[in-house]
C-alpha cells in the first residue's frame, strides 16, 4: 500500500531544531509498502532550523510570537494534494507536532503540557477522509 509519512520519521533533518526523529518501525514498512515523505512545515515555506510553534485557538504561533498560520495552512494543503495525487491508503505522521500530531498536541504555552487535538496538516487530511496515525500507534 501507499503511505504518506512525515519526513522527519524517515530520517530527514527537517525538524525545527534541524534534526530528525528517524523511526525504525516506520522505515521497516518500506519493505512491503511505498512510503511517500512530506514535511508540511518546510512545504509551507518555513526555514529549517526554525522557531518552534504551537497552536492556540486554531492559529499557529512561534515561540517568539509570530503568527505562522498561513505557512502551516499552505503546507497542509500541499500534504493533502500529495495524499490525493498518490491515492495513499494511510498517513503516518509525527506525534504531537503542530502540523503532524494526531489526537494529542502541545497546549500553546510552550511548557510541554499536552491537550487533545490535531496538527494543522493532520486535521485537513482527516477532514478529507484519510486515515491518519502516528508512529506511536505502530
Ligand atoms: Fe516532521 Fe511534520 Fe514537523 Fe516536518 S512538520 S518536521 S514532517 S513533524
Amino acid at each position: 500500500m501507499k503511505i504518506l509519512v512525515s519526513n522527519c520519521l524517515l530520517g530527514c533533518n527537517c525538524r525545527y531544531k534541524g534534526d530528525n526523529c528517524k523511526n525504525e518501525k516506520v522505515l521497516a514498512l518500506a519493505k512491503d509498502n511505498e512510503l511517500i515523505g512530506v514535511c508540511p512545515e518546510e512545504e509551507g515555506g518555513l526555514p529549517t532550523p526554525r522557531d518552534p510553534s504551537e497552536i492556540v485557538n486554531g492559529r499557529v504561533f512561534s515561540r517568539l510570537g509570530k503568527d505562522v498560520t498561513a505557512e502551516y495552512v499552505k503546507g497542509a494543503k500541499i500534504a493533502l494534494k500529495m495524499a490525493q495525487a498518490n491515492k495513499v491508503n494511510l498517513v503516518i505522521f509525527k506525534a504531537k507536532s503542530p502540523s503532524c500530531g494526531c489526537g494529542t498536541i502541545y497546549d500553546g504555552t510552550f511548557t510541554g503540557n499536552k491537550i487533545q487535538g490535531n496538527g494543522i496538516a493532520t486535521d485537513l487530511l482527516l477532514k478529507n477522509g484519510f486515515k491518519v496515525i502516528t508512529e506511536d500507534d505502530l
